[in-house]
């Protein structure tokens, strides 16, 4: 699962799952039962104590300040008496006050919006308080949270548990759950979409660099970031990577603009992958040309002089974005670039807004990729368009097995200005394996019918003298990425926590 990455650590830990129809008392159960005004007022105060206690260094306290004004202000209780004297009870009326609150700050927009999540929270602890529930009690032993969000008076209370890691539903990489985690240096990904079938007690490995969640993973991963996160705390600096007499380009897979800064501390040599699902899932209307610009932006920015590579939308589900028409039926057919193609507005949008951020930061080396395309024409499609618009250097995957003849990679090649591997996929298509539903160990990738291929695609680039890169995750396993240095692949892209455990393995 990908989302938006906050901070530059990895955690490792059993799922807690914290979820608002679990826990959030906004069910107004009891309408009958009027505790009246006083008990609100006691509630109230209550509340307003408890917050009072928050420690003045707390990374909330702002937060938790102004809370207290709203607890405290006469237009709440006015607001409040409003509802009890239409009929409320007193838990309706406290949550129609709250919503009412909420509902001002909403339509101030964007800052005040996320500030009305806030004053919902708020709402709810003091429901719970009339209800007499208790608040939520932490395990024991380290746990990472899966909610939809936190607010600031929830993440205050977890500052005390045994929190090694945060994953959300919802927010942004700018939301103020974000923020807080970020202060409070808590490894966190955030806008996990499919973050909801992850349940109590599942294994996890939360990669906050790259913005991966990895659900009961298999021995090799965990091997993997079990290492990682022993070189990364052991290498005081990070720049390791950065001093590599390796052969090959490093480079760091994001799956948003909040991971480039990390992947550059990590020392990345630039961005062999950047996914751009993130902006369009979820989402009931395409992303503007604006919002666009501006999370490419934020990435060419952070790697001037260096190689950005970008992905266009690579859809990878049957049921398609409200937004997008489905592709004609066959093989692959509502995936990367068939489904662009079904889609052409959406193309287009994305590489103008792609064209757009090259001309922002012109000293970054913007390149762009078409995923699982199918066949040679598809690619002379994309690059044509990419050339048009001004994206100079524009390529595409190698992922599915149908494009790894001798003959399509040759037309293929004369075409394109790079290609890339996408092993997750050839892995899968290669051995005729769903890796949804039958997660392949990273090591399948070495299995001969699928090296043989990749070999291939090395040797035809090479002798077409275009670069070729690897960005799937075989890229990150020293034994795989061994072989495919031998093969004479120009570049590696993987997480960005896994760059140094990756240097030291190779060198
Ligand atoms: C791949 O298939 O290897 C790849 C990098 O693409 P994704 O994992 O996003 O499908
Ligand atoms: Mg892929």
């Amino acid at each position: 699962m990908v989302g938006a990455g906050v901070g530059t650590a990895i955690a490792i830990g059993r799922a807690f799952t914290y979820r608002s129809e679990t826990y959030v008392s906004w069910d107004l159960e009891g309408a009958g039962s009027n505790r009246g005004l006083l008990a609100i007022r006691e509630a109230l105060n209550e509340v307003d104590l408890e917050l009072a206690k928050v420690d003045s260094n707390s990374e909330t306290i702002d937060i938790i300040e102004a809370m207290r004004l709203v607890l405290n202000d006469p237009a709440l209780l006015l607001s409040i008496k409003e509802f009890l004297a239409d009929g409320a009870n007193s838990q309706r009326a406290v949550s129609g006050a709250f919503k009412q609150a909420a509902a001002t700050l909403t339509n101030l927009g964007e800052y005040f919006a996320e500030r009305a999540n806030d004053v919902l929270e708020l709402g709810n602890k003091v429901i719970n308080k009339l209800s007499g529930r208790k608040d939520i009690v932490w395990p024991e032993e380290p746990f990472i949270l899966v909610a939809d969000n936190v607010g600031p008076i929830e993440m205050n209370n977890l500052a005390k548990s045994q929190i090694v890691g945060l994953v959300t539903s919802s927010g942004s990489a700018t939301s103020h759950t974000a923020i807080l985690a970020r202060a409070s240096g808590l490894p966190a990904v955030v806008s996990v979409l499919g973050s909801d079938l992850i349940t109590n007690g599942n294994q996890l490995i939360l990669d906050s660099s790259s913005g991966q969640v990895f659900v009961e993973p298999d021995e090799v991963e965990l091997g993997q970031y079990r290492q990682a996160m022993e070189v990364n705390l052991q290498t005081k600096s990070l720049r390791i990577v950065k001093q590599h007499d390796l052969p090959v380009q490093l480079y760091a897979n994001l799956g948003s603009s909040s991971e480039a800064q990390t992947a550059r501390e990590f020392g990345a040599q630039g961005v062999g992958l950047f996914r751009t699902e993130l902006l369009f899932l979820g989402e009931k209307t395409a992303p503007s040309l604006e919002q666009q610009v501006l999370e490419y932006s934020r990435v060419l920015a952070e790697f001037p002089d260096q190689v950005v590579i970008v992905r266009v939308l690579d859809l990878d589900t049957d049921k398609p974005l409200p937004f997008l028409k489905l592709a004609e039926k066959g093989k692959y057919a509502n995936r990367g670039f068939q489904a662009l193609l079904a889609n052409p507005v959406v193309l287009e949008a994305q590489l103008m807004a792609l064209s757009m951020a090259q001309r922002i930061s012109p000293k970054t080396k913007l390149w762009v990729m078409a995923p699982m395309v199918t066949t040679a024409e598809q690619a002379r499609v994309f690059v044509a368009m990419a050339h048009e618009l001004g994206l100079v250097n524009a390529g595409v995957m190698i992922e599915v097995p149908e494009v790894c003849q001798k003959d399509v990679l040759n037309e293929i090649l004369e075409v394109v200005d790079f290609v890339s591997i996408g092993t997750n996929d050839l892995t899968q298509y290669t051995l005729g394996q769903d890796r949804l539903t039958s997660p392949l160990p990273v090591s399948d990738v070495r299995k001969p019918e699928v090296m043989g291929l990749i070999e291939l695609v090395i040797s035809s680039a090479t002798e077409h003298m275009k670069p070729v890169g690897i960005c799937g995750e075989a890229a990150s396993d020293p034994e795989s990425a061994q072989l495919f240095i031998d093969y004479g692949v120009t570049s590696l892209s993987v997480s960005p926590a896994l760059l140094p455990g990756l240097v030291e393995k190779l060198t």
